[in-house]
């Protein structure tokens, strides 16, 4: 085997291609040249590409590379790319390796010196963040949460300080759930976007704080099928300042000690015209100091 990170020049290449997440006009014409030309393509699930690459017109040979396969050191694949057959890798939707398949193969191939080129186009969590109007310069993509909520939201609230606009994979049967625990963890008011059946008929893109997000899922159980990506805006600190003139503490303080931390901090708010969302962060670091 080749030294790691020395190429192999008799080997043929890796190409990891994205494939379309719903409209199939998203194919690239590159993304349709290597599949024609490469001597295999590496599939999640070749029943599933079969039918894509019957669409393009395209023969190539498919052999099925998942979870369990790709991790064989001696996997079929990297034989025949070390034999100096160029092979094409895909998933079932979008690009992959991002919460698909692919990435044993990946580095094993990097590994024997085998050159890995990629080949770009859809992903759902680029695209979702492309359109919506979140900061996008600095942002994290947690794929899928647990699913169960125990395990959803110890994780959730290890990010409830992130300043970064967080990116999750959800399933539609775990979507109003998922946006639940959001909204009791990040708080009502932390905008966010529900980007669902992205590039389909039914896509549709909704951008409301987690609260009124969480209503518009419950309302209407349409907003809980299909595929879908969550987005929420990344934390910003509490205007301290504003929050912590002794005269709103205590008033916030009298609330907290009646009423539920939401109602609390709506009440207070209405009383000394701090913004909610100041007032629920503040009582939110007072429950978690106590
Ligand atoms: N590799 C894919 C990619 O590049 O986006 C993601 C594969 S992951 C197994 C599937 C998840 O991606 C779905 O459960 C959903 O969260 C998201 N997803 C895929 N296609 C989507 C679409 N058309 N609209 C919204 N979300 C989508």
């Amino acid at each position: 085997m080749t030294a790691p990170g020395a190429s192999n020049t008799t080997a043929g290449t890796l190409f990891v291609v994205a494939t379309p997440i719903g409209n199939l006009d998203d194919m690239s014409a590159r993304a349709l040249k290597v599949l024609t030309d490469v001597a295999l393509i590496a599939a999640e699930d070749t029943r599933h590409s079969i039918r894509l690459l019957q669409h393009f017109g395209i023969n190539t040979p498919l052999a099925a590379c998942h979870e369990h396969n790709e991790r064989d050191e001696g996997s079929r694949f990297l034989t025949r790319l070390l034999a100096g057959d160029n092979v094409a890798l895909i998933s079932d939707a979008g690009t992959p390796l991002i919460s698909d398949p692919g990435y044993h193969l990946v580095r094993q191939a990097r590994a024997a010196g085998v050159a890995v080129v990629p080949v770009p186009g859809a992903c759902a969590l680029i695209a979702a963040l492309s359109a919506a109007g979140l900061p996008s310069d600095r942002f994290i993509f947690e794929g899928f949460l647990p699913a169960k909520s125990v395990g959803r939201r110890a994780r959730l609230d290890l990010l409830k300080e992130e300043p970064r606009t967080l990116i999750f994979y959800e399933a539609p049967h775990r979507i109003l759930e998922c946006l639940q625990d959001m909204e009791s963890i990040f708080g009502p008011e932390r905008p966010a976007l529900l980007a669902r059946e992205l590039t389909k008929t039914f896509e549709t893109l909704k951008g409301l704080p987690l609260a009124q997000l969480r209503e518009f899922v419950e309302a209407d159980s349409n907003q809980q099928r299909g595929e879908c990506v969550v987005l929420v805006a990344g934390w910003t600190a509490p205007l301290c300042e504003e929050a912590i003139s002794p005269e709103v503490e205590r008033v916030l303080d009298l609330l907290l000690a009646e009423l539920p931390l939401k109602r609390a901090a709506a009440l207070a708010a209405e009383i000394t015209g701090v913004r909610k969302n100041v007032l629920y962060q503040v009582a939110l670091e007072k429950q978690k100091a106590e």
